[in-house]
């Protein structure tokens, strides 16, 4: 399907699961009416939930939903979403601390109603959950122990929202109209149970093992894996899987990588990892022979998701190499001989990523490779610094209006990287990029 409309359908299934829930509380008999502020936050309370419910479909990563967008897009509508879903609670909660305090009824716990006290404390959760997630790396809170925490206070937040609205019994006094939102609750809360059981059933029937792994420059390494007993994971060029090493895939304690191997050559998966904490510094001990896992392929950064470009252009910071390598790898396996360029940037040349191999392909494709370094050797005749909108116009050939640009960095200069190639005169939808901090 036209990915324009695929994402299309996707918003509008999104707003069907939202709304549905909504509109059958019209159905049958509806309370009197309450006041204009009452009957608002009624709808307020309702519609948080069934936001909140939705959530757990956003981070569950169905291939075919999250593939339109690109699944970071899925992971900041996830963020975007859990702010505005907590917000309408809170005011369904203000405006009727201040319209009719006395439904309220008192806040301690031990004489309040316990579906109150339920509503209440799923507030409170509901603002530890965002609070948690926008601060986790200001506080430095490990990855796999926020991941954990936040997959189960968010199921419990919403348990005691839905403990909430049934026990409240407002709208929702007929037993089908409660059946319903029980069941719609039970849903979410299953799904969870697909994503921590089934999902990795599923992975554990198609095991990997460890083949190699190279040191490369710059503190980095690149994982060889093999398949074992199946016939590996096809994907696009430039795509990324989340990778568990050595634990059963069950323990959630996995990473997410871009495979920088070819998608022409079946079997074997190469990653090109940077080692910047606990996990990627341990790649470097993993013994050949390490059961592995890989949950993929997902993402929609890559060529082939534009296969009709007259030519591409990437445009590389570090180890944001690694898709793009992913990428070039695959143009040359199939004898692409479109034009290609690539700008990458490094702080010194010994320490580039995978330096000698761009210039390799580049006998085996129709490929300019711009080095860009921030600290360049003595004698050195190329360019300097950090990438700059002049860089681009320099070297950007005359018919750029009409290639694809593939860009992949540490998130200023990609941000940067977008914001200057749409001053170049690019539309938008023919930038793409792939960022590694959107969690
Ligand atoms: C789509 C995507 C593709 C990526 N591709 C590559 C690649 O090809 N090569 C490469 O070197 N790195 C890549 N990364 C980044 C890589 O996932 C992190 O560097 C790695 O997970 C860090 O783990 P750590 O324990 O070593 O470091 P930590 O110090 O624990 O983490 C550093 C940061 O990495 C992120 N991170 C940590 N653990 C996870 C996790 N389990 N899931 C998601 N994010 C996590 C967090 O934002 C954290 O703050 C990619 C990231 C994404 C999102």
């Amino acid at each position: 399907m036209n990915p324009l409309l695929s994402a299309v359908s996707w918003l509008g299934a999104y707003v069907v699961v939202v709304t549905a829930p909504l509109f059958a509380l019209l159905l049958g008999p509806v309370p009197p009416p309450g006041g204009f502020w009452w009957d608002f936050a009624m709808a307020l309370g309702f519609a948080a939930l069934a936001m909140m419910g939705v959530q757990f479909i956003l981070t569950a990563r169905f291939r075919r939903a999250t593939m339109p967008f690109g699944i970071d897009i899925v992971y900041y509508v996830h963020r975007f979403l859990a702010i505005f879903a907590l917000a309408i609670a809170a005011l369904h909660y203000l405006i009727i601390r201040i319209d009719n305090p006395a439904a309220l009824g008192t806040a301690n716990p031990l004489d309040a109603p316990a579906h109150m006290s339920a509503g209440r404390a799923a507030i409170v959760l509901f603002v530890l959950l965002v609070a948690s997630s926008l601060a986790r790396r200001r506080f430095g809170i490990d990855y796999n122990l926020w991941r954990w925490t936040h997959a189960l206070i968010a199921t419990i937040a919403f348990g005691l929202a839905l403990w909430h609205v049934v026990g409240t019994g407002y709208y929702i006094d007929t037993d089908w109209k409660q059946a319903l939102w029980t069941g719609y609750g039970l849903f979410w809360i299953a799904l969870i149970g697909h994503v921590r059981v089934v999902r990795p059933w599923l992975m554990l029937r198609k095991p990997y093992h460890v083949a190699g792994v190279r040191r490369e420059r710059g503190d980095a390494y690149t994982l060889v894996l093999e398949p074992e007993g199946h016939g590996g994971m096809r994907f696009q060029p430039g795509q990324f899987a989340w990778l568990t090493l050595g634990a059963s895939p069950f323990a959630l304690k996995e990473h997410p990588f871009s495979i920088a191997s070819s998608a022409a050559r079946a079997g074997t998966i190469e990653f090109g990892i940077k080692a910047v904490g606990d996990f990627t510094r341990s790649v470097i001990n993993v013994p050949p022979g390490q059961k592995a896992f890989l949950d993929g392929p997902y993402g929609a950064f890559s060529t082939d998701r534009h296969p009709r470009a007259p030519g591409y252009v990437f445009v590389a910071g570090g180890v944001g190499i690694a898709p793009i390598m992913g990428m070039l790898r695959t143009l040359a396996d199939r004898g692409d001989r479109r034009p290609l360029v690539l700008f990458y940037g490094n702080r010194c040349w010994e320490r580039t990523l995978y330096r000698e191999e761009p210039d390799a392909l580049a006998g085996r494709l129709n490929l300019r490779i711009i080095h860009i370094l921030g600290e360049p050797p003595e004698g050195w005749d190329g360019e300097r610094g950090l990438l700059t909108q002049a860089m681009l116009e320099r070297h950007l050939p005359a018919d750029r209006a009409q290639l694809h640009y593939f860009v992949c960095g540490p998130t200023a200069m990609t941000q940067s990287a977008e914001k200057w190639l749409a001053a170049l005169g690019i539309r938008s939808a023919q930038i793409h990029s792939e960022l590694f901090e959107w969690v």
